[in-house]
């Protein structure tokens, strides 16, 4: 049975533009989603990523949550006939504020799958309040719970396989310990690639305040070089026929371009599949 991939809709936030495409439009308020994905039709149900815990958390970063009844994780599990319970693995791209804030509703029986390097980097103190202490002593819980966690070491192994078809990638950028979900579907292999890529329209369609052909722009938020942000981008495009970042609709690439943009209501509830869904072209 082929995998499919449903994208979860774990609410917006509101932030400032340049902490998405660098240097853009500083002090302008942009709205954007957090997605997480549901992996369905392998030997598991898999999550990657679970959002942020509530309204009030992001506020210690100047950002305003938007998460509404809807948008709660449990309901967004609900939809497909799941519970928490029932999820087998979740993986994280990364652990900031955003995408691991909803780990401790799932029971220790769920593994938690994470790059090694990024539990280390969370408690490193480089971008400190981005990985808040609610969460990450969460997942130190986890350490001391039999098969509660499962650390992978991506930039040595290169790969990890999680379930037939869905396997680890090191993403070698955004945080040290960044990494990308590989899901073989029916029509390509899509990477779920976190916050690599947190805009397409400005970072690779138009590339904002960028001269030179072909060369992504990076993001306002990150923490290696300049060089291999551009690079771990260009990586993508030349790896996958799906993209599926966490703040933007998910793209469709051929010939390292994005051709097309996932149909869906942004903001709002929303569930859509991977594949059998809609594509617009950009
Ligand atoms: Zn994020």
């Amino acid at each position: 049975m082929a995998l499919t991939i449903h994208v979860l809709d774990y609410g917006d936030i509101e932030l400032e533009t340049s902490f998405l495409v660098l240097g853009h439009e500083c002090g302008r308020v942009r709205r954007v989603p957090v997605y997480g994905f549901l992996i369905l039709g392998g030997e598991y149900p898999v999550v990657v990523d679970t959002g942020y815990r509530d309204n009030a958390i992001m506020e210690t970063l100047g950002m305003r949550g938007l998460q509404f009844h809807d948008n709660m994780i449990e309901n967004q599990l609900a939809r497909h006939g799941l519970k928490p319970g029932d999820i087998r693995y979740i993986l994280h791209t990364h652990l900031h504020i955003d995408h691991a804030g909803k780990d401790d509703l799932f029971p220790m029986n769920t593994t938690v799958v994470l790059n090694r390097r990024e539990m280390e980097f969370s408690v490193s103190g480089i971008m400190y309040p981005q990985y808040p202490k609610p969460d990450i002593k969460h997942l130190v819980d986890r350490i001391y719970e039999d098969g509660a966690m499962r650390f992978l070491d991506l930039e040595i192994t290169q790969a990890e396989e999680i379930i037939p078809g869905v396997w680890c990638e090191a993403a070698g950028a955004h945080t040290e310990g960044s990494m990308n979900v590989i899901v073989e579907t029916a029509e390509g292999l899509a990477c779920i690639c976190g916050d690599v890529i947190y805009d397409f329209n400005d970072q690779i369609v138009n590339q904002v305040r960028v001269n030179n052909f072909m060369e992504p722009q990076v993001t306002g938020n990150h923490s290696g070089s300049k060089r291999a942000e551009k690079a771990a981008i260009k990586r993508l495009l030349n790896n996958y026929t799906f993209l599926l970042p966490v703040h933007d609709k998910p793209a469709r690439i051929e010939n390292q371009q994005v051709v097309g943009r996932l149909g869906m209501s942004v903001p709002g509830p929303m569930s859509e599949t991977l594949p059998a869904r809609q594509w617009f072209p950009v």
